[in-house]
């Protein structure tokens, strides 16, 4: 009984901290937690980046961006642009690493990629999205 009673009483002044924090402007419960996960790569997305990549998720691995649909000069040096697809749409954590294959396909070509692609992949917003929070990652890393 006399440990129920102090479980009670320790929930209800955390309870009363917390609520004295909010009511302060102090609470810094949501930014510790993006600054504990920001180390490990999780980046935080808004709703729009939340589409981006999960209209990413529907690539069904066909190969054609790979393989069929620039000629051969065109692809000369290109990473393989269905890795780039699956592994971005799937791993927040390596945008970094994603940088160097998207910086080597320019916005032109992945128009021409995406309108031929199956699953609609949105790759050009998915490649903005990897460069802008692939920057911000390799940065924060750098910072460690
Ligand atoms: S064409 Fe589209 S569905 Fe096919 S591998 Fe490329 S991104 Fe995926």
């Amino acid at each position: 009984m006399l440990a129920l009673l102090r479980t009670a009483l320790l929930l209800a002044w955390s309870l009363l901290r917390v609520l004295a924090a909010r009511a302060l402007g102090q609470a810094r419960g949501l930014l510790e937690f993006r600054e504990a996960y920001r180390a490990d790569g999780l980046l935080s997305l808004t709703p729009a980046e939340r589409t981006v990549v999960d209209n990413a998720r529907g690539c069904i691995a066909c190969g054609l961006c790979a393989l069929g649909t620039l000629p051969a000069d065109a692809r000369a040096g290109l990473a393989n642009p269905m890795n780039l697809f699956l592994a971005s749409s799937r791993s927040l954590p390596d945008y970094d690493a994603a940088l160097g294959g998207f910086s080597a396909i320019d916005d032109a070509t992945l128009e021409r990629l995406e309108a031929d692609c199956p699953a609609r992949v949105p790759m050009r917003d998915l490649a903005r999205l990897v460069r802008t929070k692939g920057t911000e990652l390799a940065e924060s890393r750098k910072a460690r």
